[in-house]
């Protein structure tokens, strides 16, 4: 089965947002082994619409629609694709018996325009809309399946898993299931990971393993199809004791977790708490950690310590480090890491302390950066950065790598 997705919007065509469903849903599509041949922008215009409908018709099997489905004028996805296959809208009641219950529980007055949303082609199956008003559908006619889903990632992404997902299972009529799982890792390049997993990648088919590089990360995505979903995640056990066997060192969490997620995550679990004495990310650290709940339990405080006066006179640097060192050298870091938790009384101190770029500072190319990390009663250890992004890339770099480092120190001390 081949698809194409049409995103309906004007604000897409004007630039005024992305569109990122389209990268959402061929993700998803990807998954289901059905092949995404075209992504298709088209704006809030019934014609032209109309006109995307049928070339779209003339190569795909499936198109996916999203947005236009709500209560306004210019929301007219289903309506035209009623026209041009020649059924009608009917209301179904489950979905308005729904959204007169939104509003009844958001306390609002629910306008006639509303019931519109309760709308579908006659004959579709419905895709219900838990996080919003409009229903979306999956429709069959002359052997073309049309999905209509809305507009807002929030609504969108949910009813395509929960439902849409499982109509495109139907129509296939499959009777295995696909299962996958995301495999992040990071200190390691893109390149340097397939060439140690090129024997795995070459002889792939079932699972398949998929690199991908982006933001300084390697991820591996496997997806295994078997008759039930424990024999397709038992195949995706397999293939990833393989792959950590020779990778393992890299290697920090699956799906959508992120490095500060699994950091927290480990500073909760070893119930330990930790300060920040932040130069060249001026505080990034810290606000990602926060960013997260339950930080409060393990970030203690810290200070931005831009400047070497503040690095002297907070955190206690001695004028020798930074007249003799300079702030970006590694006992720079070690002082400011051990300081600072001894000031802020945690288990873990970590310092951040280089040349962002661009250009040179002090003398130390842009890209040379040291992180510190300092523990009560263990040796301070020291970590040297050579980055050669640009200046927000390299911080945020930074923060991904005090993460790392922070990582394997907690997991080593497991061992
Ligand atoms: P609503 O009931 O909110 O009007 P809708 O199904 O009619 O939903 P649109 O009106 O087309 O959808 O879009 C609503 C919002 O959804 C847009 O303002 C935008 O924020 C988001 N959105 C729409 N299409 C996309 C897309 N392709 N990618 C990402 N976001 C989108
Ligand atoms: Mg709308």
């Amino acid at each position: 089965m081949n698809a194409e997705i049409i995103a309906v919007g004007s604000e897409l065509l004007l630039g005024q947002i992305i569109n990122s469903n389209a990268k959402f849903l061929s993700e998803q599509l990807a998954e289901v082994g059905v092949n995404v041949y075209f992504h298709t922008v088209v704006g809030d215009n019934p014609d032209r619409l109309k006109e995307a409908i049928e070339t779209a018709e003339s190569r795909a099997q499936l198109i996916v629609f999203t947005g236009g489905l709500g209560p306004t004028k210019d929301d007219l996805t289903k309506e035209t694709i009623a026209r041009h296959l020649g059924t009608s809208l009917e209301k179904d009641e489950d979905a308005l018996l729904y959204i007169k219950d939104y509003f009844k529980r958001a306390q609002r007055e629910m306008t006639p325009n509303n019931e519109k949303q309760a709308l579908v082609l006659k004959g579709a199956k419905v895709l219900k809309n838990e996080q919003g008003m409009a229903p979306g559908m999956f429709y069959a006619q002359s052997s073309i399946n049309y999905m209509l889903l809305p507009g807002p990632p929030s609504e969108m992404i949910p009813m395509y898993k929960n439902y849409g997902r499982p109509a495109i299972e139907r129509a296939l009529g499959r009777k295995e299931t696909i299962a996958s799982r995301v495999l992040r890792f990071f200190g390691i390049g893109e390149a340097e990971l397939e060439t140690e997993l090129m024997d795995l990648i070459e002889a792939q088919s079932n699972p398949t393993v998929a690199p991908l590089a982006s933001d300084g990360e390697v991820t591996i995505r496997l997806t295994a199809k078997h008759e039930s979903r424990e024999s397709a995640e038992k195949l995706l056990d397999q293939s990833e004791e393989e792959i950590l066997k020779r990778v393992r060192p890299y290697f920090y969490g699956y799906d959508d977790t992120t490095l500060m997620e699994e950091t927290s995550k480990a500073l909760k679990e070893k119930n330990l708490t930790i300060a920040c004495a932040e130069s060249l990310t001026g505080g990034m650290f810290e606000a990602q950690l926060t960013s997260i709940s339950g930080a409060g339990g393990i970030l203690k405080g810290g200070i931005v310590c831009y400047s070497p006066e503040v690095k002297k006179k907070l955190l206690d640097v001695s004028r020798n480090t930074i007249a003799i060192h300079g702030t970006v050298s590694k006992p720079c870091a070690e002082e400011l890491a051990e300081n600072v938790r001894e000031k802020f009384d945690s288990d873990i101190g970590i310092s951040f302390t280089g040349a962002a770029g661009p250009g040179p500072h002090e003398g130390k190319d842009e890209g040379t950066i040291w992180i510190g990390i300092a523990r009560k009663d263990r040796e301070t250890k020291t970590y040297l950065l050579n980055l050669a992004g640009t200046r927000n890339g390299n911080r945020a770099r930074t923060v991904k790598y005090g993460c790392h480092f922070l990582l394997k120190e907690l997991k080593n001390e497991q061992e």
